[in-house]
């Protein structure tokens, strides 16, 4: 980069810093000039500073002087980095298609496109336009999804987690919400039952053992401080062995012999029947509703595919009651999210063509051949890319759903294994460190010395194949 400059003794570092040209020499070239109607005079001037510090170290270090134009340039490479989104778009080929830490759902095509609408225009979104008067937030969805799941009623918030809190804050704040031991699940980051019940008012009481709980456990726990019974879908663990747990529809029967409310957070919650779809069957949210909870809750970005949400569906009466908590307010979703709920709810009413649409089940269901073929069309492109040190081979592998849904049922798939031919593990740190340098980053998972590219969600080849090469952008 920097050119030694053979008019300067390179022995005297002071002479070439005063050599070094200004920042309004930088700034009067044509390069610089380019940068200030891209990124603005403020912020070149700044990037242009920043170089010629470091050119200044550089100097100091021994290294010749960088020029006008250099300056400028390293300058607006400084000033593009700045400028690429935080919220990189990335290849998740880590298997794991519902990826927490990497977003969760890529949305549908129809859910992008009414979200982008929605962000575009004013929407009637809490007006009714039939009348001229004021609508509701929740109308936009409340018949689809009751269609969707038979439930009575419904209404969506931020997330899951917040759909929880909302249920029993409302329905059972300064009471006891009775739960399996069992199943007082902790989700990752700080999302444990028992401190969210703590938060939400509810007083925890735990009824039967770590991996037996008894249908007579519930009977004998409720009382008159009773609020609800909540059972828990374990959603990311599966108790095996000597175990006994009491089924929805068994404390169902219980809650409406007793008169006290029963809500099933199913955390995933499926709309489909993913049993149709080659998958294992995951219980879907209308079965739930048919089993006789009168409140389930379901994450709109896990199994459903859409954007982040939080679905309460059941009762009306209990829907009345959650839709007068002040917390509802605080919980809301906004316009935008609503908009891409509705387009993805809605793909749901043609189940023909919903894996086709639906980028999750799409994903999900993706022949294991369809995807080592790829693996094959791939690996050589892998392997020149990292080089001689490496071999890069189609390996069979299994994915996941991720996010909790189904944790012991993994997928048939296929990818590409790259392992180092030393077995050296900075080396592989080294290659992981490389794809994730690239223009749009590469994420695979380390698996016992070898790096697995799992190519489950990896539809757009030629993308993936052009920014290997260093030619996307
Ligand atoms: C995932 C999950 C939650 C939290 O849902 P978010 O949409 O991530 O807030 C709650 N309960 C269960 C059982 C879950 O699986």
């Amino acid at each position: 980069m920097a050119q030694s400059n053979a008019d300067v003794p390179r022995r005297d570092p002071q002479a070439s810093l005063r050599r070094l040209p200004s920042v309004d020499q930088v700034l009067r070239g044509e390069a610089a000039h380019l940068a200030v109607q891209r990124f603005g005079r403020p912020a070149v001037t700044d990037a242009v500073r920043s170089a010629l510090a470091l050119a200044r170290e550089e100097v100091q270090a021994g290294a010749g002087l960088a020029t006008t134009q250099e300056l400028a340039w390293r300058a607006t490479q400084m000033l593009e980095a700045a400028e690429r989104p935080s919220l990189r778009p990335l290849f998740n080929l880590t298997g794991t298609v519902l990826h927490t830490n990497l977003g969760r759902a890529v949305l549908a095509q129809a859910a992008i496109e009414a979200a982008t609408l929605a962000m575009r225009d004013a929407v009637a979104l809490e007006f009714d336009l039939a009348s001229g008067k004021r609508g509701e937030r929740d109308d936009h969805l409340r018949a689809l999804v009751c269609e969707l799941t038979g439930a009575e009623d419904a209404t969506v918030v931020n997330n899951n987690a917040a759909a929880v809190l909302l249920v029993l804050n409302s329905l059972a704040a300064g009471k006891e919400a009775i739960v399996s031991r069992g199943e007082l699940i902790e989700i990752g980051g700080a999302f444990r039952m028992p401190d969210i019940m703590t938060r939400a008012g509810t007083k925890l009481v735990e009824v039967g053992t770590t991996n037996r709980t008894h249908p007579r456990d519930y009977a004998d726990a409720i009382g008159e401080d009773t609020g609800l019974l909540l059972k828990v879908h374990t959603s990311n663990y599966r108790i095996e062995g000597f175990t006994r747990e009491v089924t929805a529809a068994e404390l169902a029967g219980i809650a409406r012999q007793k008169g006290v409310p029963l809500v099933n957070d199913l955390g995933s919650g499926t709309l489909a029947d993913l049993a149709a779809f080659g998958l294992a069957h995951e219980p879907t949210v209308r079965e739930a509703v048919n089993e006789g909870a009168d409140i389930v809750t379901f994450s709109g970005d896990k199994l459903l595919g859409g954007p982040q949400a939080g679905f309460v569906v059941g009762r009306r009466e209990l829907i009345g009651r959650i839709n007068c908590n002040p917390m509802k307010r605080a919980l809301r979703v906004d316009k935008i999210r609503l908009a891409a709920l509705e387009a993805t709810l809605k793909l749901y009413r043609d189940p023909q063509r919903l894996a086709e649409r639906l980028p999750t089940l799409r994903l999900l269901s993706r022949p294991q051949e369809e995807i080592a073929a790829q693996a094959a069309r791939l690996a050589p492109k892998l392997a020149a890319f990292a080089g001689p040190a490496f071999d890069a081979v189609v390996a069979d592998c299994r994915s996941q759903i991720g996010s909790g849904a189904l944790p012991l049922a993994t997928i048939a798939s296929a990818g590409v294994a790259v392992s180092p031919r030393d077995g050296s593990g900075s080396a592989l740190a080294e290659l992981s460190a490389r794809l994730r340098a690239l223009p749009m980053p590469v994420i695979g998972r380390i698996e016992r010395g070898t790096l697995i590219l799992d190519l489950r969600c990896l539809e757009d080849e030629d993308r993936f194949s052009a920014n290997l090469s260093g030619a996307d952008a």
